[in-house]
């Protein structure tokens, strides 16, 4: 799907492509870039179709068949992350479209399947870490060192064990919240609804960025050996990196969980006095690292909510009024050190949970919630710190924008 422009990436709302009605079809103009398998047969296009619309407003889905040069396919990037996959860059000019769906619902088709190719991602990164961790593994078994298999040397040990956890913790999440795409797909069941909306960024996230993790312990385990393409391991350093940047990089999955969070907070802030900080992590009644990584996230946020109740009053907190983007900037600033311990969280609670069921899992459970207590720590360190001169240097940044010199 060609959502993406060149000014358009993050900010989709910024999509300037227009579609015009001609008789019984529809004329397209402009750019895409970055599209996958942009070379094909033909191309599921994001354009503006209502004149003077903006931001996510009237835009629909339209398919563009290639045929007869109706587009021009510019170019196919050269990269270094997942070269089996091509990615263009295309040119409509009066290019003939067919409407997808209903004229000004595309942003809300995209959300029908976006939400599911973020879970994708999470089982992208599962495919890359299980690949990167055997190969690992077998290397580490084998490769002698000071009269060792390196694997019984302590810190390779713990590098293997930190890959394992991640792979199993990353397994659970993805699961949970393909089932429940399953059932939002299939029913109207509220609860699954708000379960998988809290879930989704999470999994795209910890399935991107501790990927990123595991392929760089894998390719340190190598050694040099890591850097040479005989072994694969480069090749899967490589395709992990592009894990954090499409479907919504690290940082949009992050201000989305986050911006939901803080929907919760201010409107039950109660949450945060009864375990929290979501319904979901407030209901796992597991004690050890677990509560006490939940309950450093809980004081991290009832930290920053106080904050925002000396700055913007009592009323903003008790839902009153809806927060300014100033007021919640110190939420934006840390909003991936709060993603990250929410999904390590989930992460642990998920693997606890089969831990209750199935006592074979009880050890990475076991890790999952040590590891999501020593992130939580870490973060919250980080948060209670403040903003570190960040928003001295926004501020003049802003400035020297509005008054630009001559
Ligand atoms: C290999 C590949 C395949 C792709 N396939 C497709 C495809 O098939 N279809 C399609 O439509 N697109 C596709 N994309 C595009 C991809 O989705 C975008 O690259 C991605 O959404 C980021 O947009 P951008 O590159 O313009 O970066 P930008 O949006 O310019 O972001 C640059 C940096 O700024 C950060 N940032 C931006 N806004 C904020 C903010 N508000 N707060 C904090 N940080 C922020 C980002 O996280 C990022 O780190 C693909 C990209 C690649 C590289």
């Amino acid at each position: 799907v060609a959502m993406t422009e060149p000014q358009a990436g993050s900010d989709v709302g910024n999509v300037q492509t227009s579609a015009r009605q001609e008789g019984d079809h529809w004329c397209l103009v402009g750019r895409k870039q970055f599209i996958s398998a942009g070379n094909g047969d033909f191309v599921i296009v994001l354009a503006r179709s209502q004149a003077g619309s903006s931001g996510l407003d009237g835009l629909s889905l339209f398919i563009v068949p290639r045929e007869g040069d109706n587009y021009v396919v510019e170019r196919a990037e050269h990269k270094f992350p997942i070269r089996g996959s091509t990615t263009c860059s295309l040119v409509f000019e009066s290019s003939r479209a067919e409407l997808l769906g209903e004229a000004g619902g595309g942003w809300k088709e995209i959300l029908t399947f976006m939400n599911e190719s973020r879970i994708a991602i999470g089982l992208q990164g599962l495919g890359i870490a299980e690949a990167a961790h055997e190969k690992a593994a077998r290397y580490a078994a084998m490769r002698k060192q000071m009269g060792l298999p390196i694997r019984e040397h302590p810190m390779v040990a713990e590098m293997l064990l930190d890959m394992e956890t991640t792979i199993a913790g990353l397994r659970a999440i993805a699961t949970e919240a393909s089932t429940l795409q399953d059932v939002v797909t299939h029913s109207k069941d509220e609860s699954a609804t708000r379960q998988l909306r809290e879930l989704t960024p999470l999994v795209k996230w910890y399935g991107s960025e501790e990927v990123v993790r595991v392929c760089r312990s894998a390719l340190q385990i190598f050694g040099g050996y890591g850097v040479v393409t005989e072994y694969e391991i480069e090749r899967h350093m490589r395709d992990v990196l592009i894990l954090p940047i499409y479907e919504g990089t690290s940082q949009i999955q992050s201000l989305m969980a986050v911006r939901d969070l803080m929907r919760v907070i201010l409107r039950h802030p109660a949450s945060l006095l009864r375990g929290g900080p979501t319904p979901m992590l407030g209901r796992a009644r597991f004690g050890g690292d677990f509560a006490a990584a939940r309950g450093t996230l809980v004081g991290s946020l009832r930290g920053l909510i106080a904050g925002m109740a000396r700055r913007g009053g009592l009323a903003l907190v008790r839902g009153r009024r809806q927060p300014t983007e100033d007021e919640i900037r110190p939420f934006m600033l840390h909003a991936e050190r709060i993603t990250e311990t929410l999904a390590h969280l989930h992460v642990a609670r998920s693997l606890l949970e089969q831990a209750a069921r199935v006592p074979e899992r009880r050890a990475v459970a076991d890790r999952a919630a040590r590891r999501a207590r020593i992130v939580a720590k870490r973060n919250a360190e980080a948060i209670a710190s403040g903003d570190g001169g960040v928003f001295a240097r926004v501020d003049e940044w802003a400035r020297q924008r509005a008054t630009p010199s001559r």
